[in-house]
């Protein structure tokens, strides 16, 4: 099935990802008592402290806080990337933190894409074969076909026979994009995708992130830039490894996050969490 947009800059239809539903009254992803605790040593980082949290399919929501305070641990514990030391995970139903290292990897696989902020690009291989490598890992057929359908999505198509270092940053990161979602997954997780662009090339980057969930996939973006925040329509605010605040963005809230992004992210920090106006509602754990 595929999903045409009127406002598409590429002209093409972004196909619907393979939403699976959840059983009634559940969240897509519905997180209790998340916590990650890592050992070096004799010293030990709580880097995640009992997180709860529900985000439901389709939505579009940003992650902000200072560094250090726990995103990107979040972000490979939602990716099934990680473990977490204590408490559960459900995707679509099922208890992610019950599986053996093997069906997570064939849940993350079908439903799940990940983009980072250094792209993390094969040097020495096409674009076209770095977007393939999903379809590969899932033993698909017609690799070539939907890896050049992927790129097509992110109006890449033409750089399909580049390497990563034969094209731009901004080119990259539609690439690594284009790979995220050739298996067409329900859930996209960007950690800082638009860190290393510059704010131009960075609005080409939102602009297909758009478009993705305007199709139905749910986006989850990791960012502490607030005008790339302001792109989401809700806003998580982490530190020390807890949730703080959480939040629909507003028209409001959205005028609040890109001044902020004029005045620096110290404004937002005090603001976010103090502002009624904007409908921001401090979690009570
Ligand atoms: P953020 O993405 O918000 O900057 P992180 O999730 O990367 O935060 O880190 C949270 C805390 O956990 C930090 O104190 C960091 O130093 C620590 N940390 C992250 N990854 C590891 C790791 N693999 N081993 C040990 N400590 C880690
Ligand atoms: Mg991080």
């Amino acid at each position: 099935m595929t999903v045409p947009k009127a406002d598409d800059p590429t002209g093409l239809p972004v196909s619907a990802p393979n939403i699976v539903a959840s059983p009634a009254g559940r969240s897509m992803i519905r997180v209790r008592g998340m916590t990650r605790v890592y050992r070096m040593g004799d010293a030990t980082v709580h880097a995640l402290s009992g997180v709860d949290l529900d985000i439901e399919a389709g939505e579009y929501v940003s992650i902000t806080g200072q560094s250090g305070s726990g995103k990107s641990t979040f972000m490979h514990l939602l990716g099934c990337l990680d473990r977490p030391t204590a408490g559960t995970y459900e995707l679509n139903g099922q208890l992610v933190t019950r599986m053996t290292d093997a069906e997570q990897a064939r849940i993350r696989n079908k439903n799940i894409g990940f983009v980072f902020q250094t792209f993390n690009l094969i040097n020495r291989t096409k674009a076209i074969d770095n977007v393939a490598i999903p379809l590969i890992y899932a033993r698909e057929r017609r690799t070539r076909d939907r890896a050049m359908k992927a790129l097509e999505i992110v109006g890449l198509k033409h750089r399909w026979n580049h390497k990563p270092s034969e094209i731009s940053g901004g080119e990259r990161q539609r690439v690594a994009i284009a790979r995220a979602i050739v298996n067409e997954p329900s859930i996209v997780l960007a950690d800082e995708p638009t860190g290393n662009l510059d704010s131009r090339t960075g609005e080409q980057i939102l602009d297909i992130f758009d478009r993705l969930n305007a199709a139905g996939t749910t986006i989850i973006l990791v960012t502490h830039e607030m005008s790339v925040a302001a792109r989401a329509r809700r806003l998580i605010h982490m530190a020390d490894g807890r949730i703080d605040a959480d939040a629909p963005v507003t028209d409001a809230l959205r005028t609040e996050l890109l001044q902020s992004a004029v005045l620096g992210a110290a404004h937002f920090e005090g603001h976010v969490l103090t502002s009624s106006a904007a409908g921001i509602k401090n979690k009570k754990n």
